[in-house]
């Protein structure tokens, strides 16, 4: 068994990034493992909008907490995530996706989120001219927003590592250990390392590592298309969806556009070229979507699909059946940890899920309502129905 920690972190995206840098600010002593590198899964794949708007009630009060982080995020990590304040636009093409909006606007304005209904598309354009003149309307939300996935999660980790915590990239770890219902450490393909308390944020892996202790969330693997094009003149400030949640981008602070598709069942290829140590896995996305994503974005944004494409990727997508994640400790299992099924939305969540994690390992109040995300909630209802994704940047 090599070191022993205070706590190991399974998994360096941003969730897990973000808890092992509140757990060694607090002088903890931290390991964060991955299977590939820093954002190389999801935190890496994402379009990377900052979102509150269109959030499930259950959600909306973590979103809006990590807005706030965000506000600051760069000034306290050091380093900068890119991030931008210019709104959210849902956009409605179609009569029904106009009253989906508008009821939308209705219910989270009376939740106390600043959403404005733009109720023509003179209003809408008159803030965002590139968009077509066929668009209905929108939904807009001032503070929403967008960051650069690499660097943020490149900021989480230089900031923890700083504090103390190590980070061993291309080891994959192949159990939790638990004795007697508590947490030991972990074992992974080249050590074994002790810990009490172990946080599981793996993505949708994290499902391989729970089975083998008799625990399951039931994951739907979805898969996202993302085309980069390479950096333009800027026309685009807000992130753009649409009501359907079939089609999302913005353009980043270096002008690519970074534009998706909505889900898809996944082939079940993902390419890992050098092996463990690729920097990242690669799914590669369907030809046929590319075309969908592109034909799109030519009707919301019209000549903008003369620009030249940089980079093609599918992200994959943890889905529960709620579309909400699991946030919660382990259920009999003393010292685990567990953030996964962020099911499209974690990406904003990152700066306040490190904190709840961390919260939980710890033992403390986590400040939030956190029933709606409890690990044991499928248990007693195998038969609920798939949530529709819902990803709109
Ligand atoms: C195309 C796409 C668009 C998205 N758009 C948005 C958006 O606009 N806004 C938003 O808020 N969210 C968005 N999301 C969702 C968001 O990106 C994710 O919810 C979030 O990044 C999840 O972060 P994570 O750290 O929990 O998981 P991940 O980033 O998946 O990190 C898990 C890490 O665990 C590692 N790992 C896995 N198994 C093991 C193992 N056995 N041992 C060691 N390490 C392991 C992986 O290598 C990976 O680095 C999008 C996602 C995709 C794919």
């Amino acid at each position: 068994m090599s070191e022993a920690y205070d706590f190991i972190v399974v998994g360096a995206g941003i969730s897990g990034s973000a808890a092992a840098y509140q757990l060694a600010r607090q002088g903890h002593k931290v390991v964060v493992i991955d299977r590939f590198a820093p954002a190389a899964m999801a935190s890496g794949w994402t379009l990377a909008g900052v979102r509150q708007s269109g959030r499930h009630p259950a959600e909306l009060p973590l979103a809006r907490a990590a807005v706030e982080l965000w506000t600051t995020l760069e000034e306290e990590l050091g380093a900068p995530t890119h991030y931008t304040r210019k709104g959210n636009l849902r956009l409605a093409r179609n009569e029904e996706e106009y009253e989906h909006i508008r009821r939308m606007v209705e219910e989270q304005s009376a939740d106390g989120l600043d959403l404005s209904f733009l109720p023509d598309n003179a209003t809408l354009r008159a803030m965002a001219p590139a968009l077509s003149p066929a668009i209905l309307g929108a939904s807009f939300c001032p503070t929403d927003g967008h960051a650069d996935p690499h660097a943020t999660v490149g900021a989480f980790v230089a900031a923890a590592e700083r504090a103390g915590a190590s980070f061993r990239n291309h080891e994959r770890v192949t159990a939790i250990l638990v004795e007697g219902g508590r947490v030991m450490g972990v074992a992974t393909d080249k050590d074994n390392y002790s810990a009490p308390r172990v946080i599981l944020a793996a993505g949708l892996f994290g499902c391989e590592l729970l089975g083998p202790l008799g625990l399951d969330v039931p994951i739907d693997v979805r898969m996202v298309t993302v085309i980069r094009s390479v950096p333009v003149e800027r026309v685009l400030d807000q992130v753009i969806g649409v009501a359907a949640g079939n089609w999302a981008g913005r353009q980043e602070v270096n002008g690519r556009f970074r534009v998706t598709s909505g889900g898809q069942a996944w082939h079940k290829r993902m390419d890992i070229n050098g092996g463990e140590r690729s920097p990242r896995p690669a799914v590669h996305p369907p030809m046929a979507t590319l075309g969908e994503v592109v034909a799109e974005m030519e009707r919301l944004l019209p000549g903008t699909t003369a620009h030249a494409v940089e980079e093609v990727w599918a992200g994959l997508i943890d889905m529960t059946p709620d579309a909400l994640p699991v946030l919660d400790t382990a259920p009999a299992i003393e010292g685990l940890v567990i953030a996964m099924g962020f099911s499209g939305h974690g990406f904003c969540l990152g700066p306040i899920t490190g904190q709840i994690l961390a919260a939980l390992a710890l033992g403390d109040e986590t400040g939030f309502d956190l029933s709606a995300f409890a690990a044991t909630r499928f248990n007693s209802r195998p038969d609920l129905p798939q949530e529709a994704m819902t990803l709109h940047g």
